[in-house]
Formats: structure tokens, sequence, C-alpha cells
């Protein structure tokens, strides 16, 4: 079977757990997390980068960090993990989803303005596959109405908005090392902070409501409760285990990458039977975070993932939509979706991992397309 994911470790790992074990300290902002929180902010320019335990995790420091409070309005896609909005739920807050663009599953920025109300405090963009979102209208809509923007940006690790890294724009972002990502610790993530008035407070609510981080550096001599919070940061074995990778990154995308156009290369031709392939536009790149195609139907899409199984292939679909959901349905304000329950029913991610191999890649295409072929010629 080829799989839909396989973790991919660059060597260097057990190396770098050893090491940290044998530092002494194996809990949080040990040697690793420093050398992981200055890669991010010199690579990226984030202000503070801060590794927390996932990306859901961030978020939910997100959502603590602009007070959200019960009955305030946050926009955010409905195709998204359940995490995005979760997060701001858990505080009180109730979610106004807005639609997917008909080329592409990011949320529709021009549909934003009319769902601004006085409640509203924040905007989510989540860059889907790593693709940006419109993240200067976004911007522009937050400075108008006085709003917070948190990217959830669990896919987007190095990809940009015209040369801008993600997760380094919205006052807030939230990235994900989940083992089904292009940068890995298993589980893990980290909150990116570009609003300077938050660091201080962010490192309060990421050390359980303590300012513990300030008594470390000496700053203070005792610390003490002084805010809600809870055990966000991560074991330095985590980070160590993170660390490897980033040393990698180039290696890594850059493998990702000649996966991603092969992909592209043979499936083009696949928009003459009305399939839809991944989008940029002009301000976006790709970060090779996944291959996706869009089928016509569930019932294409049904049998083409089992056409593919039979073939020894994993190929698997996406979100269903939050709006529509057991949890949300009811809370939902009721109006349709179309191209969020559209990506839901239609959007199929193709095995995409370092360790894939190019006959893999071809073995793929090939039964793709000869199921188009063969369902069109008929
Ligand atoms: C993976 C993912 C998350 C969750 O990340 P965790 O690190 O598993 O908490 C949130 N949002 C999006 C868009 C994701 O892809």
């Amino acid at each position: 079977m080829i799989p839909f994911n396989k973790p991919y470790l660059t060597g260097k790992e057990a190396h770098y757990l050893y090491q940290a074990v044998l530092s002494g300290k194996i809990s949080g902002d040990g040697i690793f997390t420093k050398k992981c929180h200055s890669f991010f902010e010199e690579r990226y320019g984030f202000q503070k980068s801060l590794l927390t335990t996932s990306c859901t995790d961030a978020l939910e420091m997100a959502a603590i960090l602009v007070n959200i409070e019960p009955g305030d309005e946050v926009i955010a896609p409905s195709y998204t993990f359940v995490s995005t909005v979760n997060a701001f739920v858990l505080r009180g807050a109730k979610i106004v989803f807005v639609d997917c663009l008909p080329d592409h599953p990011n949320m529709d920025v021009s549909q934003i303005e009319a769902l601004i109300t006085k409640k509203t405090k924040v905007i989510i963009p989540v860059h889907y596959a790593g693709i940006a979102c419109d993240m200067a209208g976004i911007m522009d809509l937050a400075a108008k109405y006085g709003l917070f923007v948190v990217e959830d940006a669990a896919q987007a690790i190095d990809s940009y908005f015209n040369g801008k890294p993600l997760g380094s724009i919205g006052h807030l972002a939230g990235f994900s090392f989940h083992e089904t990502k292009n940068i890995i610790s298993g589980e893990g993530g980290m909150l990116a902070i570009n609003d300077s008035g938050m660091t201080e407070r962010a490192e309060i609510i990421r050390e359980k409501g303590t300012n513990r981080s300030q008594f470390f550096r000496g700053e203070v001599d005792k610390y003490s409760w002084v805010d809600i919070g809870s055990s966000f940061l991560p074991s330095d074995i985590i980070a160590a285990f993170l660390f490897a990778q980033l040393e990698h990154l180039e290696d890594i995308q850059g493998k990702r990458k000649e996966i991603w156009n092969l992909y592209e290369k043979e499936l083009r031709p696949l928009s003459v039977y009305g399939v839809q392939l991944p989008y940029f536009p002009e301000y976006a790149v790709n970060n090779a975070h996944m291959f996706y195609l869009v089928c016509n139907s569930i019932d294409e899409r049904t049998s083409l993932i089992q056409l593919l199984r039979d073939n020894g292939i994993l190929s698997v679909f996406h979100y269903l939509s939050l709006h529509k959901s057991t949890f949300y349905s009811e809370k939902h304000d009721g109006r349709d979706l179309p191209e969020t329950d559209r990506y839901a029913d239609c959007l199929v991610r193709l095995p995409l991992f370092y360790e894939l191999e190019t006959e893999q890649i071809f073995k793929i295409t090939d039964v793709i397309l000869g199921f188009y072929h063969n369902r069109f010629s008929a």
C-alpha cells in the first residue's frame, strides 16, 4: 500500500533527543526550545515565537490573548479543522462562518465585510494547503473595524503572501508540527506574536498564568499567579526533535516541491474533464504542503478513492463542513455555504511525503488519468 503520509526523519532527531536528556533540563524552555525560537524569529521575522504543545494550544492562547468574552463574534471558514474555531468557542465566542472561494478552499474575503457587526472581534484566515489567503484585504478590514487577525498557519510553514512570511502578518498566528505537516515533532505547535504589546502576557498564559518566564530571566525576584493560563509549553525533548527538522527545512521543502510539481505536470490536463486543481493567486507561493484535486461530484470522488485503494494507493478526503457538524449546526445562523459543501464533498488529497518515489507518483497519476479517460470516453 502507498500510504497517504509517512513521517520523515532527517537522521539527527535521536541525537538531539539524547543531547537534551544529557543537558539535565528536559522541561520547557530549555536549550532546544531557545534554538527553535531563534530560528523562527530570524528566518520569518516573527516578533516573538513561542513553542506550544500543538497548533490547537497556540489558537487557545490566541483566544485568551485577544480577550474573547461570551457573545463575541469570530469570522472564520467552515471548511477547516475543528481547532480553528473550537479554541474560540471554549472562551464563549459565536462563530460566523464565511464560505470558500469558487477556485480555492480559502475564505472568500469579499464576503467578510457584510458579516461584521458590533460584536465582531477576530477574523481567522486559514491558509489552506499552505496557500496564502488575501492578507491585504483581511488586514484592511481589520484596521477599518478595529479587529484582531489570528492566522491559522498550521499548514503554512515557509509560505508567503507577496513575499511576506505567512504567520508574520496577523496579530497572532498558530503553526502545527503534527506528523502530517511539512515539519514535524509528532505533536507540536507554535504561537507567533507580531504585536509586541501581547508578548509579556503570552508568556504568562503559556506558563499556567504565572510570570515564571520573567523570573527565570531574573526580571522579578519571585513568580506568582498573575493571569489565567494553562500549561501550553512543550518539553525540550519535543523541541530537540523539531530542531533536527528545522536544520533540514530547505531539503524537506525542496523534495516536497519536486513531488508536487510532478503531480501538477501529470494531472493538469484533467482540467478538461472539469477537475479543479490547486490554484495560486499572484500573491501566493507554493509550500508543497498538499496536492489535491476537486472532483465533479461526491460519487466521482468515492469511485476515484476506491479505484486508488484497489490499486494499493491511499488517498483521503478532507474536512466536513463545520456549519453542518453535530456540535455547531444548531448554533449556525442558517446561511448556506455552497462552496464549503462542495469542497467537503469533492476534494481529495493524494499521498505526499519526502520518501514518495517517482515511480510511485507515476503509478498514482496513471490510475487517476485512466479513471478519467474511461469515465469521459464512454
Ligand atoms: C493540523 C491543523 C490544525 C491542528 O494542529 P494541531 O497541531 O494538531 O493542534 C489546526 N488547523 C489546521 C488548518 C490544521 O491543518
